[in-house]
């Protein structure tokens, strides 16, 4: 089944709220009176551009990508020129279609990925590989003035080798996380990437964007997993070699994970695979405050034991939390939560399990951590998937909900953790709340990943959420955070890419750019900045 177009999820499904009218009432504590946010009833009434694509260049595209594999279907367009992100959804419920793409196409072997390029570089047509569509950060919209391809690949999905010797897969880049999971699982494999958007998008968007799963402070980062790629660019193809380290100049698997579909298109990948775990232990812990808690984690971090969740929330977020499940009425309702909930879980072998818990209950416990048992542990392994949906609920109610994400070294943390926080509260005024946590650890330091809220600026939807993200990326940039650590830099970034990598860097993926993609035709407005546009002081 397709994802709703309008928000998360197949049509029906939406958040499992156990008290919706305790919640409603939470909200509105803590928000104020929200008014509707109205959604049109159907694609098909919108005004879409008609495709700019002259008759030859579609009846050419269909030669390359095959039968009935093409469409230029207004509402389909529509639907495949917008990603997941807060301002994709928004528009798509009021049916604003500023950058339509102009046609969809969805090759079925590697053969046809390569003619489609070669035939828009031929023609200066733009082209933009789509995997899952979950970007949040811009990545799948066109730009405006160009006509454009949008490239899905969905029908690129098939599992290519097991290699269980050396515990790999080889897959093709459109296949859903389910999917591949499903069919590792059977051969007792897991690739450990589980990425809240797991249902929807796919290895090649993973590896595009450099994405973390839940489970990443165990299994890595989905680069940490790559083993080798394909990528097929305009004119010619990459093949990194199947080795499983080389001293052989800069690693080009690197180069390629991150590139957000400007170098070219991911085909297929050879990712590492982690025995299935036997044996799974997932428990809840209460802190004094964030500080005292990221202490503690920082502290169990520098043991060689990794957890599979290491999910620590700062006081707001862990009175959401509980409010979600439990919500507290009369005077309890205003009263701030003054304690920060970490969600602990190990997985593995048994014995790898109980060391794990050996040492964390000691560490945990010099910081004041204090065990809730496996309850939490337990809730939040059932329900890590369900948070999407609640924005559409809260969408429904008039209310802004999105999330934005760093990452820092553990002596700059709270620093850092507190400099975006502030600076989002005072973007967002008086009605606006924001919540944080840390959910992907390494012994260096952590991600910080915020969630905001507000009532919507009725008629300037999109301009309270940039008046919000810019003075979040501002903070994060001048305080020394990651301009993104996992759901990549897409056109939101973009703007501060050159403040961020510095006159160097910007050649450097220039020059990447040139190699692979000299007409620049590869997801044009994405990621890079050029030398030229870069202002440096
Ligand atoms: C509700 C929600 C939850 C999310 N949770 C997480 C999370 O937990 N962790 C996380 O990391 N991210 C998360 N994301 C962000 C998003 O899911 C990730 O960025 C994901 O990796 C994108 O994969 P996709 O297949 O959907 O790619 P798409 O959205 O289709 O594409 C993303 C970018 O990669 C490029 N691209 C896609 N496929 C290829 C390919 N084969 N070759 C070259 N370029 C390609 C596209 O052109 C685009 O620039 C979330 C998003 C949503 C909406």
């Amino acid at each position: 089944m397709p994802m709703k177009w309008w928000g998360w999820g197949e049509e029906g499904e939406t958040f499992p709220l156990p008290d919706p009218e305790g919640f409603w009432a939470y909200v509105r504590q803590r928000l104020g009176e929200t008014g509707g946010s109205p959604r049109i009833d159907s694609l098909e009434t919108v005004d879409v551009r008609p495709s700019r694509l002259e008759g030859r260049d579609v009846e050419a595209l269909r030669r390359a990508a095959g039968e009935g594999a093409l469409t230029t279907d207004p509402a389909a367009r529509a639907v495949y020129s917008f990603g997941k992100g807060y301002c994709d959804v928004v528009r798509l419920r009021r049916g604003e279609v500023p950058n339509p793409t102009d046609v969809v196409v969805w090759p079925e072997t590697e053969e046809q990925v390569a003619a489609i390029l070669d035939l828009a570089a031929e023609r200066g047509i733009a082209v933009i590989p789509f995997g899952g569509g979950t970007s949040v950060v811009g990545g799948l919209e066109p730009v405006p003035g160009r006509p454009c391809i949008t490239l899905h690949l969905g029908r690129l999905s098939r599992i290519l080798a097991v290699d269980p010797i050396a515990g790999t897969v080889t897959a093709e880049s459109g296949i859903l996380g389910p999917a591949l999971e499903q069919q590792l699982n059977a051969r007792g494999f897991t690739l450990g990437h589980f990425p809240q958007s797991f249902q929807y998008s796919s290895l090649g968007g993973w590896i595009a964007t450099r994405s973390a799963g839940q489970k990443s402070t165990l299994y890595g980062k989905i680069e940490k997993r790559l083993h080798s790629l394909r990528l097929v660019y305009p004119g010619g193809d990459l093949s990194t070699p199947e080795v499983p380290a080389a001293a052989a100049g800069p690693d080009l698997n690197q180069a390629v994970a991150g590139s957000e579909g400007v170098l070219g298109v991911i085909t297929h990948a050879t990712m590492r695979l982690a025995p299935l775990p036997e044996h799974r232990d997932f428990r809840g812990y209460l802190f004094q405050s964030f500080h005292e808690g990221i202490e503690a984690c920082r502290q169990f971090l520098r043991c060689e034991l990794r957890p599979a969740v290491l999910r620590l929330s700062d006081e707001p977020e862990t009175g959401t939390t509980i409010a979600m499940r439990a919500p507290p009425s009369g005077e309890a309702a205003s009263e701030p939560v003054r304690a920060a909930l970490l969600i602990l879980g190990f997985e593995g072998i048994e014995r790898e399990v109980g060391w794990g818990w050996e040492e964390a209950e000691a560490v945990l416990g010099r910081y004041g951590g204090q065990s809730l048992g496996r309850g939490p542990g337990e809730a939040w392994d059932r329900s890590r998937y369900d948070a999407p949906y609640l924005r559409d609920l809260l969408l429904d109610h008039g209310i802004m909900a999105d999330t934005l994400e760093t990452a820092t070294t553990w002596g700059h943390y709270l620093d850092l953790y507190r400099a975006v926080r502030d600076a989002m509260a005072a973007a967002l005024g008086e009605r606006g709340q924001v919540m944080a946590h840390l959910s992907h650890s390494y012994s260096d330091g952590g991600s910080i990943y915020y969630t905001f809220l507000a009532p919507q600026e009725r008629g300037n939807e999109l301009g309270q959420w940039q008046r919000v993200k810019s003075a979040a990326t501002q903070a994060i940039v001048e305080h020394g955070g990651a301009l993104s650590h996992h759901h990549g830099i897409g056109s939101d970034h973009r703007p501060w890419m050159a403040a961020y990598l510095g006159a160097g860097g910007v050649r450097a993926l220039a020059a990447l750019k040139q190699a692979f993609d000299p007409h620049g035709i590869m997801n044009p407005g994405k990621l890079l900045v050029t030398p030229e546009e870069a202002k440096f002081d």
